[in-house]
């Protein structure tokens, strides 16, 4: 199954892609988390890469889309995929379809993770997360048995650059600006799905499984 997870950062997509993951046994492909992973590695992608996280910007084009077109051609993904946090502007979205197209694929559906703008900034100036597992906390909604530490294996907690409250206001602008046109994009095609995801875990979890009809 092809599914694209559209949603403001905060908007849980992440979370959500990590459970369907194991349900459906398809690669879930972050690009956000394979960015954090390039500039954590200095390699040449993070180092282009590197600025414009850091200020909650998207990344240019021309350096995600050949990341995306790189992943993409690896057989891994020939029973499906969940593609969280791509495509982020139209530009990115008609080059995934035209290069979807060219490998013979189709897309099943977008999951639209819609939620109110105050709850975003909340979830996401106070998130934290594990210097070493990447495991996510929240200081109010599911904070560490210990304060500042990670339940796994004590490693500090650390609040991801981009998620200081002045970049967060930044990146959500960036998200109205850029990636609701692509919703409407793939509402036009008939593909979306909306949830409504400023409910618990497992209800939108409920939601997402009505959606795909599993
Ligand atoms: P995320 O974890 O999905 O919120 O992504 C974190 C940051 O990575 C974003 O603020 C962008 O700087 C960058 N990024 C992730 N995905 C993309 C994309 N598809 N296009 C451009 N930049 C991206």
């Amino acid at each position: 199954m092809y599914v694209l997870l559209i949603g403001a950062p905060g908007s849980g997509k992440g979370t959500q892609a990590k459970l369907l993951k194991e349900i459906l046994k398809v690669e879930h492909i972050s690009t956000g988390d394979l960015l954090r992973r390039a500039v954590a590695e200095k390699t040449p992608l993070g180092e282009k890469a590197t600025a414009y996280m850091a200020k909650g910007e998207l990344v240019l084009d021309s350096v995600i889309i050949g990341v995306l077109e790189e992943a993409l051609q690896h057989e891994r993904y020939a029973k499906g995929f969940l593609l969280d946090g791509y495509p982020r502007n139209l530009n990115q979205a008609k080059t995934l379809d035209a290069l979807l197209e060219k490998l013979g694929l189709t897309l099943d559906k977008v999951l639209y993770f819609n939620i109110p703008l105050p709850l975003l900034e909340e979830r996401l100036t106070g998130r934290r997360v594990s210097s070493t597992t990447g495991k996510e906390y929240h200081v109010k909604f599911h904070p560490p048995k210990l304060d500042g530490v990670c339940d796994l294996d004590g490693a500090p907690l650390i609040q991801r650059p981009d998620d200081q409250p002045d970049k967060v206001k930044f990146r959500l602008e960036v998200f109205q600006k850029e990636t609701v046109p692509v919703v409407e994009h793939y509402k036009k095609k008939g593909l979306v799905a909306v949830i409504e995801s400023a409910k618990t875990i497992p209800e939108v979890q409920g939601q997402i499984m009505q959606a795909l009809q599993l």
